[in-house]
């Protein structure tokens, strides 16, 4: 895709995951590690961290690069048990050889349980330090209708901005543009 100035491009992401009957599996959202009352693991060949694949799927689709499944395919053996907050590094960094970098996020997670108010700002703040941008964690029920009110697991929506990125000019820059 090319890019021209002042160009922006939005794109959104869903991603559902039931709950795991294993006892030993943690619960990852964003990157963050729930814990409390009704905080099971999810079902996944990943780590199962819902909103970091709705956010990767967000981004890799307002870059125009398809979605997750084709990045991160779950018969591969290579992403069994991975830490989605590294493979959503690698698709933030695949938008970037694409020339966008991200402008902002805003997620919403849906679930019953466990209560995840005490967890938004933490997952909020690893994202945003994955994407290098300002990123929004909302959480909500659904008021006990379907599988999801019946706490059969956890579903995340994400909406991504990008930007053309700022070419050798890198936005997380820490050294004021003599990188090279
Ligand atoms: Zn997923």
């Amino acid at each position: 895709m090319s890019t021209g100035p002042g160009e922006l491009r939005i794109g959104q992401g869903v991603d559902v995951h039931r709950f795991s009957d294993d006892d030993g599996r943690p619960l990852v959202l964003g990157g963050v590690v729930i814990t409390g009352e009704g905080a099971q693991g999810l079902e996944g060949h990943s780590d199962a961290d819902a909103v970091a694949h709705a956010v990767s799927d967000a981004v890799l689709g307002a870059a125009g690069l398809g979605d997750l499944g084709r990045h991160a395919p779950d018969t591969d053996p290579q992403w069994k048990g991975a830490d989605s907050m590294a493979l959503l590094a690698r698709v933030v960094g695949l938008a970037r050889e694409g020339g966008w970098s991200p402008v902002n996020a805003d997620c919403t997670v849906v679930a019953e349980r466990p209560r995840l108010s005490p967890f938004v700002d933490r997952m909020a703040e690893r994202l945003a330090a994955v994407l290098g941008a300002p990123v929004n964690v909302k959480a909500t029920r659904a008021e006990g209708l379907g599988a999801l009110g019946r706490a059969e697991g956890i579903a995340c929506t994400a909406v991504v901005l990008l930007s053309p990125a700022d070419r050798g000019d890198d936005r997380s820059g820490d050294s004021g543009g003599d990188a090279r």
